[in-house]
């Protein structure tokens, strides 16, 4: 089994674990009907993007 020739300093794994970091995520407010979705994304609330709903919900699907 490969084995580490010298200790990995506090510094150096400390460096390498600044990438672990959780990431905020990106929030805006859903033109349609104003609940926070993400840019880019189709909004989890009314399922509309690009000002037109793509994924039918709860609400208009009754319709
Ligand atoms: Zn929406």
């Amino acid at each position: 089994m490969a084995v580490p020739k010298k200790k990995v300093s506090k510094s150096r794994r400390d460096m390498r674990r600044s990438h672990h970091a959780l990431k905020v995520v990106a929030a805006m407010e859903c033109p349609n009907c104003g609940e926070l979705k993400r840019p880019h994304h189709v909004c989890g609330s009314c399922g509309h993007y690009d000002k037109r709903e793509v994924v039918a919900s709860a609400e208009s699907s009754a319709a």
